[in-house]
């Protein structure tokens, strides 16, 4: 038997642990105390830290929403304050004045150079537009054959870039004054045209609309061979005749002819009237570069009330400029002031 615990046993009368385990015991829970309040310490601590985060976080979010009101304000105004690190960095661009335009188009960007170096008389808007339907390319070179699916729309661009398959023919056509042939809303938009202008003491009536590509082919060889130097800035080669879409009408007053239609009251009438009814003259004296023929005033196309009242408002001279800007490209919408 242990000596040691005999001696324990006689002092107390129960057992007593020994002295070194007393004082583990001590140890071990002066560390418990001093460990419980270290956590409830550091628990105070943590949650006056998370809401010092917290707090910060709002504060951050009101920064940032700070600072993008702070970076949209340069932009709006033109960025002309202190530039970022960013704006530093970008340079430029130094085509602008192209790119700036909501009818630009990257891939062309070589020729917008060359033709404003070739036109250094017209501005880059004009350039755009111009290079965007070919006007650029000499007359009747890479010529680009109308799609079936827009050869019927009252916007097609038939000129001396694009032209008709040889077989195309309008969908519908129907007779008016007489046997002439054009389609059925072109019918109708000319028949208010020609009744109104008679009301207004103007007589006008047609004398040439629809043509076949066929009767094209006769016509043009016809003036090939009268006027072999003259005949492409009037007649048109067959496919590229504006006529072949059924909705161009040549008027004629009481002449009877197209050159007695020039300079009357009846061409006046139809060039500040027609767009009421969709019409445009087609060929002007301002717009003969870009069409590649003499003035026609004889020479109305149906286009659509829209596009003919969009033209007039907008001062577009040509269906060239408005295929570009408003039937390949399509204008932002209007900003509110
Ligand atoms: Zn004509």
């Amino acid at each position: 038997m242990d000596g040691r615990r005999m001696r324990f046993e006689t002092t107390t009368g129960k057992r007593r642990a020994p002295r070194r385990i007393r004082l583990a015991r001590t140890v071990l829970f002066l560390i418990v105390v001093a460990a419980v309040i270290c956590v409830a310490i550091w628990g105070c601590g943590a949650v006056g830290k998370l809401i010092e985060e917290n707090a910060s976080d709002e504060t951050a979010n009101e920064d940032i929403v700070e600072d993008e009101d702070a970076a949209a304000s340069p932009n709006e105004e033109g960025n002309d304050s202190a530039p970022s690190s960013a704006s530093e960095e970008a340079q430029p661009d130094p085509y602008a004045r192209f790119s700036a335009l909501y009818y630009y188009e990257e891939e062309r960007l070589d020729r917008y150079l060359q033709y404003e170096a070739a036109h250094p008389e017209l501005a880059p808007e004009e350039v755009v537009w111009r290079v965007d339907v070919d006007i650029d390319k000499p007359f009747y070179e890479d010529v680009i054959e109308i799609a079936a699916s827009d050869a019927d729309s009252e916007q097609t661009l038939v000129n001396k870039h694009f032209k008709f398959s040889d077989d195309f023919e309008p969908a519908e056509l129907v007779q008016v004054d007489g046997d002439y042939r054009v389609t059925p809303g072109t019918k109708e938009a000319y028949e208010r045209l020609r009744d109104d202008a008679k009301a207004a003491g103007i007589s006008i009536r047609a004398a040439s609309a629809y043509r076949s590509i066929d009767y094209q082919v006769g016509l043009y060889a016809r003036y090939l061979n009268e006027d072999p130097d003259n005949a492409d800035n009037y007649s048109a080669r067959p496919g590229f005749s504006e006529h072949h879409t059924g909705r161009t009408i040549d008027l004629v007053g009481p002449s009877g002819t197209l050159r007695g239609f020039v300079g009357t009251k009846e061409a006046d009438w139809v060039r500040e009237n027609a767009w009421n009814y969709g019409f445009i003259v087609r060929y002007t004296v301002e717009n003969e570069d870009v069409t590649g023929y003499e003035s026609e005033p004889w020479h109305i196309t149906y286009i659509g009330k829209e596009a003919a009242a969009l033209m007039r408002v907008e001062g577009i001279g040509s269906l060239e400029e408005y295929v570009a800007k408003y039937v390949r490209h399509t204008p932002p919408p209007l900003s509110p002031q």
